[in-house]
């Protein structure tokens, strides 16, 4: 039997990169993979002609993360239409970096809306049916700069640290009630967000990677494909770092 035979996932953001990569790989394990986008039409239609054209189950949402009504939309429609939802995703997130002293309050809120409120909305909105079920797991993309911070990055390491104390939270919170939430953190992973970086920028990254490479987006997934599975039910409120060995508490 696959990894995830059975199993309705929801997936934000995956049109590109790490999202798609998980996408592509619950599939591949049997999941049915429910996912949104913002603006990719074109991506989100190819991404669901992929996973049909090998048998897979795959249903794409325009909805903005950061909007809870959108949300709601997205995860009654789940509901609707596939009777459950036993994994989420929490993928979408986005970038506006800029020393604190030129960081407006534009750039704090947009990243902020994106990465941090959009957890609360999903996790809010799907709660009450994973609480009926009796199961449940929430998987939060967060990334090694909520752990360290970085310069130029106040807004993004803000985000991705508050949503660490909030999936602790939320694994204290629910479960009792077999519900499990867990963070991931990537380190360096070559998609459309890093590949824009200047060269000596990105040699200082790898300088820093004990594996010397870049991760890929299918390393992040397989670890998120375990967490969506009942081979991770005694596993709630931890993080998990995929970084080539960058830190190491
Ligand atoms: P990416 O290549 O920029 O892809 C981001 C995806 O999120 C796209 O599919 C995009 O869809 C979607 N998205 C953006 N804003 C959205 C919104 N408001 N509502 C719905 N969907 C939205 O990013 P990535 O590198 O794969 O990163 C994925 C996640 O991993 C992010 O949370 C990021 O912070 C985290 N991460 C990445 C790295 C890395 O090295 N790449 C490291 C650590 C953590 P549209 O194009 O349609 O907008």
């Amino acid at each position: 039997m696959k990894l995830l035979e059975g199993k309705i996932t929801l997936i934000t953001g995956a049109t590109r990169g790490i999202g798609r990569a998980i996408a592509t790989h619950f599939a591949q394990e049997g999941a049915t993979v429910a996912f949104t986008y913002r603006s990719s039409s074109a991506k989100a239609d190819s991404l669901v002609a992929e996973i049909e054209a090998v048998g897979g189950t795959a249903k794409a949402y325009q909805a903005d993360a950061g909007d809870m009504g959108a949300t709601q939309a997205v995860i009654d429609d789940v509901l609707k239409t596939f009777g459950r939802i036993d994994a989420i995703v929490n993928n979408a997130g986005i970038t506006q970096d800029n020393l604190l002293l030129r960081m407006n309050e534009e750039q704090w809120s947009q990243v902020l809306e994106t990465n941090l409120n959009s957890v609360f909305f999903t996790t809010k909105v799907a709660l009450r049916a994973m609480l009926k079920q009796r199961s449940g797991s929430f998987i939060n993309i967060s990334s090694v700069v909520g752990l360290q911070g970085n310069a130029g990055q106040a807004n993004y390491a803000a985000s991705k640290a508050g949503m660490i104390g909030f999936t602790k939270s939320v694994a204290r919170e629910v479960g009792s009630r077999g519900i499990r939430a867990n963070v991931v953190a990537p380190g360096f992973i070559a998609t459309e967000m890093t590949e824009a970086l200047p060269e000596k920028e990105l040699a200082t990254w790898l300088e820093g990677i004990p594996l010397k490479r870049a991760g890929t987006p299918e390393d992040v997934a397989h670890l998120c494909a375990f967490l969506a599975s009942d081979r991770s039910t005694y596993i709630t409120g931890q993080v998990f770092n995929v970084d080539g060995g960058m830190v190491m508490a």
